[in-house]
């Protein structure tokens, strides 16, 4: 049985004091989400360059892939025995690990890395030491274990470290990404779709901590459709350290006074206007300096670029569009990956859907947008959208008001 995770983080473009704030809040992360695991505590080690995790039971082991596997920042997770630095007892342990790894035998390779520059041995011998080792034990021709150099299908890892040797074969993918709380803050434009779940997760996983903020036209939008979206909410706060926010406006005035008073085919183009203006208030209500929704160029109407130069220009704030370059059948299958796909094709109706207009402005000017919105008193409508709002703490438990 492995007694402990070894987990592989990222190092690329981590250097000095950012290196630092990068771990500690990875080790922070990865304690938080043993804590939701719902196991016994146990404490989180770290040695250069890794970061430990102590297996209590192999019972243990499908609920840590789980947890650990949606903390962000995390390259790789690697169930490893621990043994004494000393040629004798990485051997015997080594021929366990292949024994437990492949019960029925397989073509593998030893692997050696050695961070104690003082180990006696160098890589490449201590890998012979431990494969001629195995092959002893075994017999070479038994045919049970076979070397192979070039295409292995398995590696043997040993890592000779300043405290301990370990040894592995095979390992969990990480999350990738930075961990959550590293990248500052900003909101994400959270609707029911497919797209928006998966831009929210994009931004986390570069590791930056959402809000999630979501329009509704109560009473023409049901609870159903507030309830999907603070389900979404709560599938994503398992990627974020257990916890998403979300501002629920109430824009059912706004998309009424719209409605009376500009041209149908500008409706949804100053309805978008409303909404990045609003999403800025909120983000920097909270400290957000960056504004995320789930566009595409080219997927919507209200996604031409036409559109999107007209919308964009009420904030000056960077509104970041992670899908931008992604076709639909990519952007689903990233939904599926993450959890979120099966919530959001629930068929509830989104504001957007609400007031549709038949024929919307597919290329809308700038100068005629902005002659419309002069007859609305913009401030005062999104006042009052503000004060009507309600906000939630989504996790994965459950949503409550806030
Ligand atoms: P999605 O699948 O995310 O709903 P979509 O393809 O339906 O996207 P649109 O309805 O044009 O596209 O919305 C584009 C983006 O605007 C969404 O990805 C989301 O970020 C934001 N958005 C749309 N409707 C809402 C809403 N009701 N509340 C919050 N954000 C919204
Ligand atoms: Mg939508």
């Amino acid at each position: 049985m492995s007694q402990l995770l070894m987990i592989k983080y990222g190092e690329l473009g981590l250097k000095g004091k950012n290196k630092n704030l990068f771990i500690n809040r990875l080790v922070q992360n990865i304690q938080q989400a043993l804590a939701a695991s719902g196991l016994p505590e146990r404490q989180v080690q770290t040695t250069r360059g890794r970061i430990m995790v102590p297996v209590l039971a192999e019972a243990e082991m499908p609920t840590l892939r789980e947890h650990l596997g949606r903390v962000f920042g995390i390259y790789a997770i690697c169930p490893v025995q621990r043994t004494t630095k000393e040629l004798p007892a990485i051997q015997r342990t080594a021929l366990s690990v292949l024994q437990e790894s492949l019960p029925n035998g397989g073509e593998f390779k030893v692997e050696s890395r050695r961070s104690d520059k003082s180990f006696p041995l160098l890589s490449p011998q201590i890998s012979q030491a431990v494969a001629g080792y195995i092959f002893d034990q075994t017999g070479e021709h038994s045919e049970l274990y076979r070397a192979q150099m070039r295409h292995p299908e398995h590696i043997l890892q040993v890592e000779v470290r300043d405290e301990a040797a370990y040894v592995y074969c095979g390992s969990w993918p990480g999350a990738k990404g930075m961990p959550v709380g590293t990248g500052g803050r900003a909101v994400v434009m959270l609707s029911g779709g497919i797209d928006s779940p998966v831009a929210a997760w994009l931004a986390m996983k570069r590791g930056v901590t959402v809000e999630a903020v979501h329009f509704e036209s109560f009473p023409f939008t049901s609870e159903r459709a507030q309830e999907k979206v603070l389900d979404l909410a709560r599938e994503l706060a398992r990627w974020q350290n257990g916890q998403l926010k979300v501002h629920c406006i109430h824009f059912t005035e706004i998309q009424k006074a719209i409605h009376a008073a500009c041209p149908e085919e500008y409706g949804i183009t100053i309805m978008r206007r409303f909404m990045f203006r609003l999403a800025e208030r909120v983000a920097r209500s909270s400290a957000g300096l960056a504004i995320y929704t789930g566009e595409s160029v080219g997927q919507v109407a209200s996604q031409t670029l036409e559109s999107m130069y007209v919308i964009n220009e009420v904030t000056r704030m960077p509104v970041l569009r992670p899908l931008v370059g992604f076709d639909k059948e990519e952007i689903m299958a990233r939904a599926k990956q993450l959890g979120t796909y099966e919530t959001s094709i629930r068929p509830y109706e989104d504001c957007c859907t609400v007031f549709l207009p038949a024929h919307p402005k597919i290329k809308p000017r700038l100068a005629e947008a902005q002659a419309m919105e002069e007859k609305l008193p913009i401030k005062q409508l999104m006042d009052e959208a503000l004060a009507a709002s309600k906000t939630w703490l989504a996790t994965p438990k459950g949503v409550e008001e806030i």
